[in-house]
């Protein structure tokens, strides 16, 4: 029977020796390889499995922050891929609220750093391109530029503008007006 006498060239999945295989389906050398083989794959099978458990343990704590509106610098690392020294030169600059809880344990506004995040990621375009413009810098005062302009105290031009409706936008540490809705108030008074 020259089916029986059929060898087959492989190399051992385990060992990576070259062996002649009996059947297309031999994977490994002797029987120590695979027993060995079947182990690793077991062992490899549960560190897969730890590894799902502590995903899915994971993403039930990003579910659990993404519902509180102070998170600590720790979190927003994880969540917003975002450096500490970074986080603190944004708090420095008005750019992200902050409060502490001591002085180790600070915590920052999720919100201030979804609007920071989404601007880049959200294809909100269209409405960012017109709020763009309504804001561009040249086409916009500070509040203490308006003080100035029309000589009115900082408080007089708050309610101005509170009274008016007009938007505010606010960049950094300062709030910025549009010129145009502006002038037109302050210029009738
Ligand atoms: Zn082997």
């Amino acid at each position: 029977m020259g089916f029986s006498k059929l060898k087959i060239p492989r190399i051992c999945e385990h060992c990576s020796k070259p062996f002649e295989a009996k059947t297309v389906t031999t994977r490994f050398c002797n029987i120590s390889c695979a027993n060995k083989a079947g182990k690793e794959r077991k062992k490899s099978e549960k560190e897969q499995k730890e590894k799902e458990t502590l995903l899915k343990k994971y993403s039930n704590k990003i579910a659990e922050v993404q519902t509180r509106e102070f998170i600590s610098v720790a979190e927003a690392k994880v969540m917003y891929g975002i450096s500490k020294d970074t986080l603190h030169r944004l708090i420095k600059r008005g750019i992200i609220t902050s409060f502490n809880l001591s002085k180790r344990l600070t915590r920052v506004r999720r919100s201030d750093l979804d609007a920071m995040f989404t601007e880049v990621k959200v294809p909100h375009q269209r409405e960012k391109v017109r709020e763009g413009k309504e804001f561009e810098v040249e086409s916009c005062y500070t509040l203490s530029e308006v003080s100035q302009k029309y000589n009115a105290n900082p408080s007089t031009v708050s309610s101005v503008i509170r009274k008016n409706n007009i938007p505010k936008k606010k960049i950094g540490s300062f709030v910025y007006v549009p010129k145009k809705q502006i002038d037109e108030i302050f210029d009738n008074k």
